[in-house]
C-alpha cells in the first residue's frame, strides 16, 4: 500500500512557489515507468524425490513482478531473464521517483489552496 511521505509545507508562500517550480522542472515521465514490486522467492519443485522436499535447500531465487490492481486483484508473473529483472527494477525506481515528486507537488498545491492562494502565479 502506498503511504505518502509528509512534506514540509510550513514555508512562506513564495518559497512554496519556488519549490513548486523546481519540482515541475524535475518531473518527467520515464517511458519505462512501472508501478509494481519485485519479489524474490525460493520454492519447491514438482519432483517428490527432490532434495527440496526432504529438508534440502529450495530452488531459486525466482523473481516475480507483482502489481496490485485492486483489493484482492494482483497481477503476478515470473521474470525469467536477468534483462527482464533489470528492466523491472529500473521501471519501478522511475515510477517511485515520479510518484514522490508528484506527491510533494500535490501537498504544496493543497497548502496553497488552504492559504486561499491561487495555484499559479507569483
Ligand atoms: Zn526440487
Amino acid at each position: 500500500m502506498y503511504m505518502a511521505k509528509i512534506h514540509d509545507t510550513s514555508k512562506s508562500t513564495l518559497a512554496l512557489r519556488k519549490r513548486k517550480r523546481f519540482l515541475l522542472s524535475q518531473i518527467q515521465v520515464l517511458p519505462d515507468s512501472l508501478r509494481a514490486s519485485l519479489v524474490e522467492r525460493f520454492s519447491r519443485c514438482g519432483k517428490a524425490n527432490c532434495h527440496c522436499h526432504h529438508g534440502g535447500v529450495k530452488h531459486g531465487p525466482f523473481y516475480y513482478l507483482t502489481q496490485c490492481l485492486a483489493v484482492g486483484k494482483i497481477n503476478k508473473f515470473l521474470l525469467k531473464t536477468p534483462a527482464q529483472q533489470h528492466a523491472a527494477k529500473a521501471g519501478i525506481e522511475g515510477y517511485r521517483q515520479l510518484q514522490e515528486l508528484l506527491e510533494e507537488l500535490s501537498q504544496i498545491n493543497a497548502e496553497l489552496l488552504r492559504r486561499e492562494e491561487p495555484l499559479t502565479g507569483d
